[in-house]
């Protein structure tokens, strides 16, 4: 299909500085969990983005100096020339596709841990590490800000020479600059502090000296929050946002703006926020300036695009979900081909990741940093050696996964689902608030399959273990899923009760009756609970809300949307009873105890609603056990998890039909001698 002619604006060069960018697709800066310690899955990763059509491509936050050390978490290092071959790997896989490679310099101030280093922490004024340490960060001076502008420069130069076009000043999520320009962290007497123009100061120097050191063939980028939300006691769009953009406003080849504060604010997951949530606070930046602006809002329809850089919001689509769900999506609309844009649904998996300090995944997109450890890539798949009949049962997450893979494979597939509907459990959940973006995991993959002759669908078609066997398939594949548990059986309480009044999320949400006060007990600590609870809450109903956790569905905290979240609820009025374990069910009345004492409490109960995990479908698995039919199982029917992982599984076990499955590979350092 040739390009749709109003898309042509997406595929124009931009100018940064000394370099130029083939189109206007930006991937900014994103972590990985790879970091220094794994060079090659992050080269990798960022070479499929490049092929996939980014004119930029970014690495995540890379640390000058080891004062800023972020560990436990993966980050990149420039602190010695030995960083500089494993950072050419990064630039050399981008180059390779003629995108331009750009580079996230990077300082945390009071925001390293350190824990690797040891180093002790450096930030404006005395003040506690904020990394939930007992340390403190100490008081730079004036011989420890001529250092810091030395690292930076030093670590400039070291990027150069790795490769990489775009060099980044990182004025951003509460690291160091943004710590000095904020009054709220910057309380200093001296030419750093006071003023705006002062609290600018490291900044401007810092630019200077990037420039200085590199910018003759690089492009020197400013990364910066604009706004931190903390209201007029910090930097503000409307304020010193806005003044800081006026004074320099010329002096980066380019600038990269965003909402921040903490790191949550500008990735929101869609449950907090729309596409292109960040318009308000950043649209102004293109006024005050000449040089190109790039800002992220999760942007996935090309309509949107074209709108932000008719309207002159920005120069560039910046991007960092959007193109961790598909690599692809700029050479989709190249190609006229913006359907098969897998969009990304909000749900912030991929930054868990991080957070947790793996390597990256994501719900749409199962290839998503196995790039390198497995060789896998999101559009190559080899095909199948055989024309061989796969039966697929189940049509949630995992059974469109496996069909469409399958079928990308060549196999003969069929796909067969009991309801008239497929999607699975997403029927269900992405009717919860905020969840509808969810659904785009069903969509995609359907339209997807729609494509392919070689798959057919089969709608309300419940198999029994006969039928597989008169289907008579070479192979067959359960994906049947899982149901909520209703013996209270959760992470903390693993002793089972019994609660024969009790609803789980799968009754109330295929329309069971409910009459107040309602408990919802969580002990699973994902979305669910808390999601539930928003929802009947919204609905006018007297909801508690009992956790194990000390806060309310605490696994989102991985996510960046506990917050988010727990301010909701609390302005919901749902009662958070956090720490307390659920007991027993009585007449009108639970009881729920103290996790640390054991002291019980009663609380009113109407209806009580059980979130404390699930356990697999395995009916037609025994039965076909029973008959001697061999099959496999994917996803939530082998062991129920995220969406996200049921994807994966699909997706790994269609991969790996007829292929011996290896570990992944892992980056090991050679061993010398000690
Ligand atoms: P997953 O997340 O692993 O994909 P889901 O629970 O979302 O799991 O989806 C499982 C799907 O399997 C549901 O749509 C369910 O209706 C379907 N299913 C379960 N048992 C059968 C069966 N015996 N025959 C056909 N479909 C089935
Ligand atoms: Fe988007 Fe979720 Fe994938 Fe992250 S994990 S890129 S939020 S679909």
């Amino acid at each position: 299909m040739p390009r749709d002619p109003r898309y042509d604006i997406l595929f124009e060069p931009v100018r940064i500085g000394p370099v130029t960018a083939p189109n206007r697709f930006y991937q900014t800066p994103h972590a990985t969990g790879f970091g220094w310690q794994r060079p090659q899955s992050g080269a990798a990763l960022r070479g499929v983005k490049a092929e996939g059509g980014w004119g930029v491509v970014c690495t995540e936050y890379c640390s000058i100096h080891p004062s800023s050390d972020d560990s436990p978490y993966a980050f990149l290092t420039l602190w010695d020339d030995d960083d500089i071959a494993p950072l050419a790997l990064t630039a050399d896989a981008i180059h390779a596709h003629g995108a331009l490679a750009g580079i996230e310099l990077w300082h945390g101030g009071a925001h390293a841990s350190n824990r690797m280093t040891r180093v002790p922490g450096i930030a404006p004024d005395a003040q506690p590490a904020l990394y939930h340490l007992p340390a403190t960060a100490r008081a730079m001076d004036l011989s420890d800000i001529r250092a810091f502008r030395g690292w930076q420069r030093d670590a400039a130069k070291r990027a150069k020479r790795a490769g990489f076009d775009i060099v980044y000043v990182y004025a951003g999520h509460d690291y160091l600059p943004f710590q000095f320009l904020s009054r709220r962290s910057n309380h200093r007497g001296d030419a750093y502090g006071g003023s705006l123009e002062n609290r600018v100061r490291l900044l401007r120097e810092m630019i200077e000296d990037t420039k200085d050191a590199v910018g003759d063939t690089c492009a020197v980028a400013v990364r910066l929050a604009v706004d931190e939300l903390h209201g007029p006691e910090g930097i503000t769009s409307e304020g010193e946002g806005r003044e800081v953009i006026e004074m320099l406003a010329e002096l980066p080849d380019l600038w990269d703006v965003n909402v921040a504060g903490a790191l949550g604010n500008d990735s929101r997951s869609a449950r907090f926020s729309g596409e292109g949530f960040q318009e308000e606070n950043v649209a102004f930046v293109k006024s005050m300036t000449t040089k190109p602006v790039v800002s992220v809002g999760r942007f996935t329809s090309p309509d949107r695009m074209v709108s932000q850089i008719k309207r002159g919001v920005q120069d560039f689509i910046g991007a960092a979900r959007p193109s961790i769900a598909d690599p692809f999506l700029p050479m989709k609309i190249r190609e006229g081909r913006e359907d098969e844009i897998r969009e990304c649904i909000g749900c912030n998996i991929c930054r868990a990741a991080n957070n947790e300090g793996v390597g990256l995944r994501c719900t749409q997109n199962p290839t998503m940093g196995e790039e390198w450890r497995r060789g896998w890539h999101p559009e190559r798949i080899a095909v199948h050696p055989r024309r061989e009949k796969a039966l697929v049962i189940g049509g949630g997450p995992a059974g469109l996964e496996a069909a469409l893979t399958l079928g990308r494979r060549g196999l003969e597939v069929t796909l067969a689902e009991a309801s008239e509907a497929f999607g699975g459990r997403l029927l269900r959940e992405a009717t919860l608030p905020g969840l509808a973006t969810w659904m785009r995991v069903r969509d995609w993959r359907l339209h997807m399959i729609g494509k392919l002759s070689n798959v057919t669908l089969y709608p309300a078609s419940r198999m029994g273990a006969q039928d597989v066997a008169a289907f008579g398939a070479d192979h067959v594949v359960l994906a049947t899923g899982s149901h909520w548990r209703r013996d209270g059986v959760g992470v903390y309480a693993i002793r089972p009760l019994s609660l024969p009044k009790a609803l789980t999320p799968d009754d109330v949400l295929a329309g069971a009756g409910i009459a107040g006060p309602i408990v919802i007990y969580d002990d699973e600590h994902y979305f669910m609970g808390g999601a539930l609870a928003e929802r009947l809450a919204g609905a006018g109903h007297e909801v508690h809300y009992v956790t194990t956790a000390p806060v309310a569905s605490s696994w989102t905290v991985l996510t960046n949307e506990q917050d988010f979240l727990q301010a909701r609820l609390i302005k919901a009025g749902v009662r958070l009873h956090p720490l307390k374990s659920l007991k027993a069910q009585g007449n009108g009345e639970v009881t729920i105890s103290c996790v640390y004492t054991g002291r019980e409490e009663p609380l009113p109960c109407g209806t009580l609603i059980l979130c404390t995990g699930r356990l697999p479908d395995t009916a037609l698995h025994d039965e076909m056990i029973g008959h001697g039919i061999p099959a496999s199982r994917i996803g939530d029917c082998l062991a129920p998890s995220s969406i996200a992982d049921a994807v994966h599984s699909a997706h790994r076990y269609a991969r790996l039909l007829g292929e011996p499955d290896l570990p992944p590979r892992r980056e090991r350092a050679p061993i010398r001698s000690l």
